[in-house]
């Protein structure tokens, strides 16, 4: 079995091909910041899911846990986290919205005659 030095320094059991396409991926994402994050397990869990998102986003699509409909000051409605602020001076889509990506909308409620718009 051919292993790289990725898959040899995490000593992972999982399959080696799909393990370290993850892990080359991780690591020219983190930077200079890659011997701490590798040192750290839940350190790189986090951040595993954090580019997960980023790359949700950029592709246009809703991360699973964005549920809240915020209004950002710039972008307009969006989805956000639960728990997120209601109105927002700038929100993760801002990248997408500078960058001419999409970004999926929330179906909103005019409150003064209940008619849903959609806000794309
Ligand atoms: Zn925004």
């Amino acid at each position: 079995m051919n292993l790289s030095p990725l898959y040899k320094l995490t000593g992972q059991t999982a399959p080696p091909e799909a393990r370290d396409a993850d892990m080359e991926k991780l690591h020219r994402a983190a930077g200079k910041d890659w011997p701490q994050l590798l040192a750290d397990p839940d350190q790189l869990a986090v951040f595993r899911a954090v580019l997960a998102c980023t790359e949700t986003r950029r592709a246009g699509r809703r991360p699973e846990y964005y549920t809240q409909a915020s209004e950002c000051k710039d972008c307009g409605w969006v989805w956000l986290w639960p728990g997120a602020p209601t109105r927002v001076l700038g929100c993760p889509w801002c990248f997408n919205r500078a960058s001419g990506l999409p970004i999926p909308r929330p179906p909103i409620f005019n409150s003064t005659n209940s008619k849903e718009i959609n806000n794309e």
